[in-house]
């Protein structure tokens, strides 16, 4: 089988005869004399288009052998028309040239090899075995741009074993037959299957867009040509979105979310001040009372548990439930006692009531899914239970 990429990376449309196919999983394995679809490999993902009048889905290397994977039947012998999905190809194409360029960037710069290459749908990751600082790597792109703002040549090579032996390059393993080479000259030299463009203008804009710690070196994600520009569009509309909604200058949204959260957690503050001054003065106007009482409020979790302590600690009952109703129905409650075992009562009362939740001997907390009446006659009950129990 000729593999017309290895030649030229720009053949998007080809003739071929079938040479096989046959069906498998709903699918038909087709293979051609010869094929301009690039199988996946490398890290560069498979090419997609339509052979003849059927869909290519997935193209695979198995045993040597390009596999077709086509949604319908070609007939062995016939000679078909293979039409590359372009748009795909040539992306596939600037982010595995991008790749190269600021792997070659980095490893002359740190010594660092790529010891992991994955083009994703959302992005290219490559994975570097040592660590550099964020100014670091902001060099390195800017580094790698002027790169394709040079418009150097890609060359690919097929160079004879003897070159090869006293050739310095990337990726040098010990492998046998022909070892392809892609050289971007000054920046970098590599073994690669993959695709190319002719000229490293043609991978557009490479943008940087992550790089976290990664198996004790970094993983740094990153865009080339058009998705890079999509992605860049992306977060300029953001921004402009985000400076329409905090009334400030583009340049000045960061400054804007950053006094909006200190407000919030001013504001957060003051409520919670009057929150408490409020839970107080209820608490105080309530008579002391050694029996159960049942109190229901609108509060917030923490407010309702602050309350309930208050009022168990005052002396305003002898158990005390608080509860608050929730927005999807139920209610969220704080059970609290400084006598009795609130665990306990907290798990009697979850079962009566469909309730979820739980806590210490002191305090109990969590959800009741039913009507205030039921709670407080089921809570009265079970109080009157714990006093039986008391009494014997
Ligand atoms: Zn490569």
């Amino acid at each position: 089988m000729e593999r017309l990429y290895d030649r030229s990376s720009y053949e998007k449309e080809f003739t071929a005869v079938v040479t096989g196919c046959r069906e498998t999983k709903e699918r038909f394995a087709v293979t051609l004399d010869r094929t301009a679809f690039f199988p996946e490999g490398g890290g560069q993902p498979f090419d997609t288009g339509t052979l003849g009048n059927v869909t290519v889905l997935d193209v695979q290397e198995i045993g040597g052998e390009v596999i077709h994977y086509t949604d319908g039947p070609l007939e062995v012998g016939s000679r078909v028309r293979g039409v590359l999905d372009w748009e795909r190809r040539f992306s596939h194409m600037q982010a595995h040239s991008g790749e190269h360029i600021i792997t070659g960037c980095i490893h002359n710069r740190f010594g660092y090899d790529n010891v992991g290459f994955h083009m994703g749908k959302e992005e290219i990751t490559i994975d570097f075995n040592g660590v550099m600082t964020e100014e670091e790597l902001d060099q390195i792109e800017r580094e790698a741009n002027r790169v394709v703002f040079a418009n150097l040549p890609i060359e690919v090579t097929v160079p004879d074993e003897e070159t090869l032996k006293h050739m310095e390059y990337r990726s040098k393993k010990e492998l046998t037959g022909n070892i392809r080479i892609a050289t971007i000259p000054g920046v970098d030299v590599c073994a690669c299957c993959g695709t190319h463009v002719a000229r490293t203008g043609e991978v557009g804009l490479i943008k940087v867009l992550d790089m976290i710690h990664y198996k004790g070196g970094v993983r740094i994600s990153l865009l080339c040509g058009e998705k890079a520009l999509d992605c860049v569009r992306k977060r300029q509309k953001q921004i402009a979105e985000l400076s329409v909604l905090l009334a400030a200058k583009r340049d000045d949204v960061v400054d804007a979310v950053r006094k909006l959260r200190e407000e919030k957690q001013r504001l957060e503050g003051e409520v919670g001040r009057l929150h408490q001054a409020e839970a107080e003065r209820k608490a105080a106007s309530m008579p002391d009372s050694d029996g159960p009482v049942a109190v229901f409020d609108e509060m917030e979790p923490v407010q309702l548990r602050k309350y309930c302590t208050m009022l168990y600690e005052q002396g305003k009952g002898s158990i005390v439930l608080a509860c608050s109703p929730k927005q999807n129905g139920g209610y969220s409650y704080v059970l609290g006692s400084s006598q009795s075992d609130m665990k306990a009562f907290s798990r009697k009362m979850n079962s009566r009531l469909e309730g979820k939740g739980g806590g210490s001997s002191l305090m109990a907390q969590g959800t009741f899914l039913a009507d205030r009446e039921k709670i407080e006659s089921v809570f009265y009950q079970c109080a009157e239970e714990e006093c039986d129990e008391f009494d014997r």
